[in-house]
């Protein structure tokens, strides 16, 4: 059981931030409408994940550890219609097994919650305790009991940078989250939940950078788009500005990358960087977001529309600028 679990914690335990990963998904897949993450020394030494989402039962608590104990499929069916995000019941045990974790959690506001520690897969309490419902996870020391893995972690910095990227991904695919992510006592993110795309952007980018925005909206028989693009006299430094998010999922497409770029560089032939956050959707039919499950790529079976139907709904937001 011990070697299983330190073997399936290689893979889905890389870093830090696949941690913060784990745990968030967990806490979104529970329906929070509120996810604190709180780190300290870029996650190497604690990461916190407290949600108001809809907790665990007491009795099956200890059982969340054991691998393939996901609460998420309930027969093999399921297995074709996976909507939740974690489905494979191998985080919590491969987390618990090169770390120390201590969850508390409670499934229903009489505040009658339970306490587990488990410390390189070892249980160490178990007990009731007082707790609001949700769930509060605590991994600290992580890698303490696998160095060679410790080794391989990069500066504080590094590590920290991983894990505020994903916060801001996760943030933007979901609005309607109120999110705050924390490191060494600073506050470096907190979104408030109303569902306002915008203000997640105000809360990533800065105001400023949110006042240079201009809304827009397009649909066609196959895609609906809506979101933010950056006016076109408005310069950015940094190329990192584009984000996508399909079907309420954080992507990454070149393609789409190129087609955004284009409506800038058609109208103003300078090199820029342009800020865009754009939500698309269509039938889930028509992406395929398990070309990897590790990885933001998807596939579009109608990219040769969806390409050009973004381009030129950009460009004409941009076009009535210029004008
Ligand atoms: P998976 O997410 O693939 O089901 P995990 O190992 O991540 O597997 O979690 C195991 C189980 O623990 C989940 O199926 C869920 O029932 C429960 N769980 C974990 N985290 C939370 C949370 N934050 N809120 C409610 N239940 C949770
Ligand atoms: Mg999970």
């Amino acid at each position: 059981e011990h070697i299983a679990n330190q073997i399936a914690a290689g893979e889905v335990v890389e870093r830090p931030a696949s941690v913060v990963k784990e745990l968030v998904e967990n806490a979104i897949d529970a329906g929070s409408s509120r996810i604190e993450v709180t780190v300290e020394e870029g996650g190497l030494e604690s990461i916190r994940v407290t949600d108001d989402g809809s907790g665990i039962e007491p009795e099956d608590v200890s059982t969340a550890f054991y691998r393939h104990a996901t609460s998420k499929i309930e027969n093999s069916r399921d297995l074709f219609n996976i909507t939740s995000l974690g489905f494979r019941g191998e985080a919590l045990p491969s987390i618990a097994a090169v770390a120390k974790v201590e969850l508390v959690t409670a499934s229903a506001d009489n505040g009658l919650g339970r306490r587990i520690v488990i410390e390189g897969g070892r249980l160490v309490t178990e007990e009731d305790t007082a707790a609001p419902k949700g769930t509060d996870l605590t991994v600290r020391e992580l890698f303490y009991n696998t160095p060679a893995r410790l080794k391989y972690m990069k500066t504080i910095q590094t590590e920290l940078g991983h894990i505020s990227d994903y916060m801001y991904r996760i943030a933007l695919s979901h609005p309607g989250i109120a999110i705050t992510l924390r490191h060494n006592g600073n506050v470096l993110l907190q979104t408030v939940g109303n569902g306002d795309l915008l203000q997640v952007v105000a809360a990533i980018y800065g105001r400023q950078a949110a006042k240079a925005l201009l809304p827009i909206h397009a649909e066609n028989l196959d895609f609906t788009i809506d979101g933010y693009v950056s006016r076109p006299d408005w310069t950015r430094s940094n190329r990192n500005g584009i984000s996508i998010i399909v079907n309420g999922r954080y992507i990454r497409s070149y393609g789409l990358n190129q087609a955004i770029q284009r409506a800038y560089h058609t109208l103003l032939p300078i090199n820029r960087y342009p800020l865009a956050v754009l939500e698309v959707k269509m039938h889930p039919s028509l992406v395929d977001v398990n070309v990897h499950p590790a990885k933001l790529e998807v596939r579009f079976s109608k990219e040769q529309e969806l390409f050009p139907f973004v381009e030129s709904s950009i460009h004409q937001v941009l076009r009535q600028e210029v004008l």
